[in-house]
């Protein structure tokens, strides 16, 4: 993980030393010796998270934050609040202030680095959703733009052995999540996979059993792998916290549990899975929208000649019929000329539904290009894509199509090639040429018929 930290402390042997860890770890380090120069350093140079002190002369910490939080330009740095004495009152400050989370001095390196490692995470992929916001505001999808949304309510799996504490965590996170508590390591294991949470907080103070074994199996878990861990433990049991960390729990908090740092660190972590979460969504939204036509939600061409390949090779390995189907609307450009361009829109769109609702759910149905539609029927005979074309022939000519706009009822009839795939040496473009010859003897013998091509 590589990314640039700027630390901000009055006192330069404090800067040198924590600039020094953080180099080792081959992070890359800005310094500043006061807010001003801190607020100026963000403004000018891309900033993944500042560590702040509090106490310094002229503007304190607190200022310097609640001044990046407010400037929309510097607003998305995560900012780290190094306290001088563990003060909750100082957290509760740095909280309104804007802070994501809190560092006591003496800071402790394991401290240090699973603060900075788990914001520069949450960084990066709220970074690329933005990026990601950005492109489709570009080229207009307003759906994907939508970045900078209010938090959204976590939902928490709390696992801890203790009534006592159970309540109070509980409580502490009301504000930011829907909690639910379990008792049993291995009933919680279960409701994780069977449920979907943000996160997962255990608290490792049962009995009789190792809580990082939980952690483990639901890193090795496929439904539970990508959900964040975050570990309560007792001060001073450093070992078994890089156990943890390599076991790959995500963050960790001491006992007593403070509140404010629970919520702090909680928000982190279901800040970032919400944004991944999202992100995922976004690439899933982008690739189906890359593939899809606009005008009537049906494959497009490039999904088609991409897919049919793969059809084919399978049909051809396994031994299958496969047969395609072309279909062109009849005289098209009178109803765009008649009736204008959009009632023209509204023929495709509603042509569209009736191949959509006669073709299985196996059959690959794609606009290919104007008027002209192509069905993929895996599986199928030529007599049984005779049939399929015959009846899609029909379910267009039998029923008007309702043009509102244009306040009429139009008829409409479409001519129909189909081929299907010889057992050797056969390719896509072949197999669609010899469709689209079936065609143009449908549209020369007359229109409104289905022509099969010759095996
Ligand atoms: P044929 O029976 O020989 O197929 O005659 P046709 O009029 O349907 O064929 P032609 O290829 O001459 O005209 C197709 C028309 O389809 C021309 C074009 O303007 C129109 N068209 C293509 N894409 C769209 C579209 O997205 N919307 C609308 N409204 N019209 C389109
Ligand atoms: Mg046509
Ligand atoms: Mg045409």
């Amino acid at each position: 993980m590589t990314a640039r930290i700027l630390v901000v402390d009055d006192v330069p042997a404090n800067v040198k030393l924590l600039e020094a860890r953080l180099v080792a770890e081959y992070f890359d380090v800005l310094t500043a010796g006061d807010g001003h120069a801190a607020l100026a350093t963000c403004e000018k140079t891309p900033v993944d998270l500042v560590l702040l002190d509090i106490m310094m002369p002229g503007m304190d910490g607190f200022e310097v934050c609640e001044r990046l939080k407010a400037n929309s330009r510097t607003a998305n740095i995560p900012v780290v609040m190094i306290t001088a004495l563990d003060q909750p009152s100082d957290r509760v400050r740095g909280l309104k202030a804007g802070a994501d989370d809190f560092l006591t001095k003496p800071v402790n390196d394991l401290q240090l680095m699973s603060r900075v490692k788990s914001l520069v995470r949450l960084k990066n992929v709220s970074d690329e959703l933005r990026l990601r916001a950005q492109t489709a505001q570009t080229i207009g999808l307003q759906e994907l733009a939508r970045v900078d949304r209010p938090d959204e309510p976590g939902s928490v799996l709390l696992v801890d052995g203790r009534a006592s504490s159970q309540e109070r965590l509980t409580r502490a996170l009301k504000p930011i999540a829907d909690v639910a508590v379990i008792s049993d390591p291995q009933a919680a294991l279960f409701e994780a996979a069977e449920s979907s949470f943000d996160l997962i907080i255990v608290n490792a103070n049962f009995d009789d059993y190792d809580p990082l074994r939980l952690c483990s199996q639901l890193r090795s878990l496929e439904r539970t792998r990508f959900i964040p861990i975050l570990l309560v433990t007792e001060q001073g049991n450093d070992e078994r916290i890089v156990r943890a960390l390599e076991l790959g729990v995500t963050d960790y908090i001491m006992r007593p549990v403070d509140p404010n740092e629970l919520v702090a660190r909680s928000l982190t972590q279901i800040r970032r899975k919400h944004c991944n979460d999202r992100l995922r969504a976004s690439v899933q939204q982008t690739i189906e929208l890359a593939v899809t036509d606009d005008l009537t939600g049906l494959h497009n061409r490039r999904y088609l000649e991409n897919h049919l390949k793969l059809l084919i090779d399978r049909a051809t390995t396994r031994g299958r019929p496969l047969s395609i189907c072309i279909t062109d609307i009849d005289r098209f450009k009178r109803v765009n000329d008649t009736h204008g361009h959009d009632a023209g829109d509204d023929v495709l769109r509603e042509f569209a539904n009736r191949v959509r609702a006669t073709v299985r759910g196996a059959d690959l149905a794609c606009r290919f290009g104007g008027e002209e539609f192509v069905v993929v029927m895996p599986d199928t005979t030529p007599e049984m894509a005779a049939i399929v074309a015959e009846r899609l022939r029909l379910a267009v000519e039998s029923r008007g199509f309702d043009i509102p706009q244009a306040a009429t009822v139009l008829n409409v009839t479409a001519s129909l090639g189909i081929a299907t795939l010889r057992p050797h040496g056969d390719t896509a473009e072949a197999l669609l040429k010899r469709a689209d010859m079936a065609l143009y003897q449908a549209k020369n013998g007359g229109r409104n018929r289905v022509v099969a091509a010759a095996a």
